[in-house]
């Protein structure tokens, strides 16, 4: 069944301008292992915490496992949650998968609080063993900004976390990487990505002697918790508008809808993971299974676009991998 169209003023956009969302052979899947998580952050587009209920069964991520076999123009693969690590089934689910295609980059979007809760002391030795690449959420390098985001304690368990990253190789040229994502505490867009970088490098380096690679700033999307949130302080139309006034026609070639595939708890497809939190499925075609289509197939599909879009297009553009220009 086709969902109805509820994107047509960014759409409208991009043709006054004379752009196109395309859709390339896909070259990532995310797969989101569900939505439990061990915190609750007050941005959450997932709307995730320590009470959900939905995580990937072993049933269906045998069959996602399937479909990466028989998908050869997929190279990365980007584990999301929720926490990903509090599925049951996520270091098979990894060890699956490297042995199938023990060349594709594998991502675990991890918390950093996760590594320190009990029973899961050995997590970080996993993801080093099986070369994971670890991006972590760190929304600012001083303590006051990071509890207020994610909650009480988390900045300092985020730097013990680190500095065990650290001991391991992780962000040190081992080969084993470790990316840093950044995102702006209330109603306002990232600064620039590279200058925050540095700042990142230099604070963290002096106060914890923590190394890491990248930084990526991601704008905050204006839907679910953080949706809430806005409304709560009355800002929701002012943030949008942002949002459209500072529309970037250059970040859209990089936009990740172009060649990922998200794929819900369910194993349902999705252009990427905030239009699987909005339930705007992947060419608006409901209740697709990742197993029932071919990744050669999925290049002539259409993306599903939203109002939400023109939080990946404001100032510098803003995807899974950061910013998009500049
Ligand atoms: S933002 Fe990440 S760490 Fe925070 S509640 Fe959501 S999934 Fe969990
Ligand atoms: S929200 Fe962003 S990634 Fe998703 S379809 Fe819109 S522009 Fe693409």
């Amino acid at each position: 069944m086709l969902v109805a169209d509820r994107s047509i003023a960014f759409e409208e956009r991009l043709k006054g301008e004379g752009l196109r969302l395309a859709r390339k052979s896909p070259s990532v899947l995310q797969v989101n292992l569900g939505k439990l998580c061990n915190l609750a952050c007050v941005h959450c587009h997932v709307n995730a915490g320590p009470g959900r209920k939905e995580i990937m069964s072993e049933e269906t991520v045998d069959r996602v496992v399937d479909w990466i076999a028989r998908s050869p123009s997929i190279d990365t693969i980007d584990l999301t949650g929720g926490a990903p690590e509090m599925n049951p089934g996520f270091r098979e689910f990894i060890l699956k998968v490297r042995a199938i295609r023990p060349e594709v980059t594998i991502i675990d979007r991890c918390n950093l609080t996760i590594l320190l809760e009990p029973g899961y002391e050995t997590l970080a030795e996993f993801l080093a063993l099986h070369r994971v690449k670890v991006v972590a959420s760190m929304p600012c390098y001083q303590p006051e900004n990071v509890n207020l985001q994610r909650g009480e304690g988390v900045f300092d368990g985020s730097i013990e976390a680190l500095k065990r990253l650290n001991a391991l190789g992780y962000g040190k040229d081992s080969g084993l990487v470790l990316n840093l994502v950044y995102n702006p505490i209330g109603a306002v867009l990232p600064p620039n990505q590279k200058e925050l970088e540095f700042d990142y490098k230099e604070a963290l380096r002096a106060e914890f002697g923590i190394e890491f690679d990248r930084l990526f700033t991601i704008t905050n999307m204006p839907i679910a918790r953080f949706l809430t949130q806005l409304r709560r302080e009355g800002k929701a139309d002012s943030y949008n508008q942002l949002l459209v006034e500072n529309f970037n026609p250059a970040s859209i070639d990089g936009l990740m809808c172009c060649d990922t595939v998200s794929v819900d708890w369910e194993g349902r497809v999705f252009d990427c993971d905030f239009n699987q939190m909005l339930g705007l499925p992947l060419g608006r075609v409901e209740n697709r299974f990742l197993w029932e289509l071919e990744s050669e197939g999925l290049e002539n599909e259409a993306i599903a676009m939203g109002n939400h879009c023109y939080g990946c297009t404001a100032g510098a553009g803003s995807s899974c991998g950061g910013a998009l220009d500049g």
